[in-house]
């Protein structure tokens, strides 16, 4: 049974990053009893909430798992 819905998790919509776009998991929304479920987002380490009144934002918990966080060029870090 976990073979077909790691198989189906494929199909899945992927979240991503709103930082650095990278993909954070891919899950199914079921809307059940007043909860929004991600149904394969249980191993997710992400950090969530609401940029406005109906829009959840996900990005990397972690700042040195989000790309973006580790794009710094040395112009970036002022080199002398
Ligand atoms: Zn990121």
């Amino acid at each position: 049974m976990r073979r077909i819905g790691n198989r189906l998790l494929r199909l899945a919509p992927a979240v991503r990053c709103e930082r650095c776009g990278g993909v954070l998991f891919r899950a199914f929304p079921v809307l059940s009893g007043g909860r929004l479920r991600l149904y394969g987002a249980e191993r997710a380490v992400v950090r969530v909430a609401f940029s406005s009144r109906r829009t959840l934002v996900f990005r990397h918990e972690a700042a040195d798992a989000c790309e973006r966080e580790i794009e710094l060029t040395v112009a970036d870090l002022g080199a002398p």
